[in-house]
């Protein structure tokens, strides 16, 4: 799928032309030609948006005065600059401060729409007063302490399946319990020493795709459902791919397309606000990142868009029928639901409306409207099309009510 409408849009720190020359020049970095491709594949999948400046105070709020005071006038040590990977500059500073105002931003496009989006950020190993590896604010740190500061959620599980582990907030969060922090990790990768998340699942180099989503499912989702959240912040890491430089998993494309759906539908059939931030990826195919990334935008718009209008043509189901017993309509309702766990949408809509052929169903014009308009979105307009006119010739579209 490419595009189809809908209300989202995500931040992006690299559109902002005193940060448009992008990351310090690091050799695992995407190059910036294809960083322009990876902007342009986003955006046409929704608008792109400047990112706004974050406010110092509410950087304030989870990291130590004196060390924003010390970074903000540049009086840091060698030390510390190779701790974070980059020497220090203005546009370091800068850079930080706007890709953690895309996290705030989306965090409050996730309050009023479900999803937030921010096309970098996940800076996660900021600590309270140090920086390390390639961050200095932690984007999801602040914006979670803003979220509780502000009585906006109570209950916020910060999601990071980064093929590195998120020590900067595990440390800044350890004693906080209204903040549930989820690392899935390289055991051998850096942070070499680790700290400890609410939950850890440090996983063997080479892991593929069937042990790390057999992990989501036996360890990351039990341990959601226990929590209950009623904010997630999802750092999609694309370094658990294979050929990452920095990353000793082996994940295939397909595998990260699955963990994210996985993980966003999690979200989006309990309704929770979810904010995505695309953290780690420093594969040596650019294509490949690119793809990857592409295709963690589009998990998350399909969870929050394709997922619930398939579920609503589902639920309708039974009212929307004219001669449907409810035996016959629970049977298709739950074969329906079936396939959409499977996230196999446009197959779901196909096999429903075939076998309301099949046997005859009439339902009303209305419904038929909406799975129209769904199969459009889906690109099953076709087929499912045919299926409406062969009904409606048979005389077997029940008239608005
Ligand atoms: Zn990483």
């Amino acid at each position: 799928m490419s595009t189809f409408p809908h209300p989202y849009r995500a931040f992006t720190a690299f559109l902002g032309t005193s940060f448009a020359a992008g990351p310090p020049p690091r050799r695992q970095f995407l190059p910036a030609e294809f960083r322009e491709t990876l902007l342009a594949g986003a955006g046409e999948r929704l608008p792109l948006l400047d990112a706004p400046v974050l406010d110092w105070e509410l950087a304030e709020r989870v990291h130590d005065a004196d060390y924003l005071r010390r970074w903000r006038a540049g009086e840091v040590t060698r030390a510390e600059e190779r701790a974070l990977g980059f020497a220090w500059s203005p546009a370091v500073v800068e850079r930080g401060l706007a890709s953690s105002g895309a996290t705030l931003a989306a965090t409050q496009d996730a309050l009023a729409l479900g999803l937030g989006i921010n096309l970098g950020g996940g800076t996660h190993h900021a600590y309270r007063a140090h920086a390390e590896g390639f961050s200095f604010l932690n984007d999801v740190a602040i914006s979670a302490q803003w979220l509780l500061n502000e009585g906006r959620a109570t209950r916020i599980a910060i999601v990071d399946l980064d093929v590195h582990q998120g020590n900067g907030t595990a440390s800044i969060f350890a004693a906080e319990p209204r903040v549930f922090t989820v690392s899935v990790h390289g055991a051998n990768n850096y942070p070499f020493q680790k700290e400890i998340s609410g939950l850890d699942v440090a996983l063997p180099d080479g892991t593929s795709d069937a042990a790390y989503l057999a992990t989501l499912q036996d360890s990351v989702f039990s341990a959601l459902h226990a929590f209950a959240p009623d904010f997630v912040f999802y750092l999609a890491g694309a370094d658990v791919l294979e050929g990452d430089q920095l990353g000793r998993l082996a994940l295939t494309p397909a595998g990260v397309r699955e963990r994210d759906d996985q993980l966003c539908r999690w979200a989006a059939l309990r309704g929770i606000p979810l904010v995505l931030v695309m953290a780690g990826g420093y594969n040596t195919s650019p294509q490949t990142l690119i793809a990857a990334r592409l295709g963690t935008l589009e998990a998350a718009l399909e969870s929050r868009i394709i997922h619930p209008l398939l579920q609503e043509v589902v639920n309708s189901l039974q009212e929307d029928q004219v001669q449907l017993s409810a035996e016959v309509a629970q049977l298709l309702f739950e074969d329906a639901t079936d396939w959409i766990s499977h996230g196999e949408y446009g197959l779901a809509l196909q096999m429903l409306t075939d076998r309301i052929e099949d046997m005859e169903l009439l339902f009303t014009a209305s419904w038929w409207r909406r799975s129209l308009k769904l199969a459009e979105l889906l690109g099953v307009h076709e087929r499912v099309s045919v299926t409406y006119e062969y009904l409606a010739q048979a005389g077997l579209i029940a008239p608005e009510q």
